[in-house]
């Protein structure tokens, strides 16, 4: 979880919301990946999305049978999508979405009783720390009225809430009050 959250400040350093992730195959770490879908104009380039297809590619092979995720947040259900797609042993995040967080807190994809493939899911490693340095960037922002990004982080008590940590939607629209 700490190469995940070095990851984070990557994110973070570039402007983009701060979430980090690795995979993580027999001890080791395989491919790593930060937020970028403003770098990228890219809604899908969550640095899960990012980590995952690094691996497939070093693997040669986007099953990542045996693998495990790291990620500094919980992931949405693009992410989740994806990580039953690869077929991942295990993901272990650090602080929940209740926003827009889709193993267990707004959604329940992974693990849903429909879907196939089961994934163990570990959760709280590192929240504290996790949720931190995503509060200190949406604290920035607000301070610097920076806009367009990450407008929804209801969860952290900071943003109008409604569409998850990573929304990149515009102050036109009309924001639903905080909870
Ligand atoms: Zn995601």
């Amino acid at each position: 979880m700490r190469r995940a959250l070095r990851e984070a400040q990557k994110a973070d350093l570039q402007g983009e919301v701060p979430v980090g992730a690795v995979v993580v195959q027999d001890e080791k770490v395989i491919a790593r990946g930060h937020n970028r879908p403003l770098a990228l104009l890219d809604p899908s380039a969550h640095a899960e999305i990012l980590a995952l297809r690094r691996a497939a590619k070093k693997l040669g092979n986007y099953r990542l049978k045996g693998c495990d995720l790291y990620v500094t947040i919980e992931p949405c259900a693009m992410c989740a999508g994806a990580i039953i797609q690869a077929r991942l042993r295990r993901v272990v995040y650090g602080a929940p979405d209740p926003k827009a967080g889709a193993c267990g807190s707004a959604l329940d994809v992974l693990n849903h009783p429909k879907v196939n493939h089961q994934v163990e899911v570990v959760s709280g490693v590192l929240a504290e720390k996790c949720a931190r340095i995503l509060r200190d960037f949406f604290r920035q922002r607000r301070k610097t009225g920076v806009r367009g990004q990450g407008l929804g982080a209801g969860g952290w008590g900071l943003g109008a809430g409604g569409a998850g940590i990573r929304s990149q939607r515009k102050r036109s629209q009309p924001l639903a009050p905080s909870p």
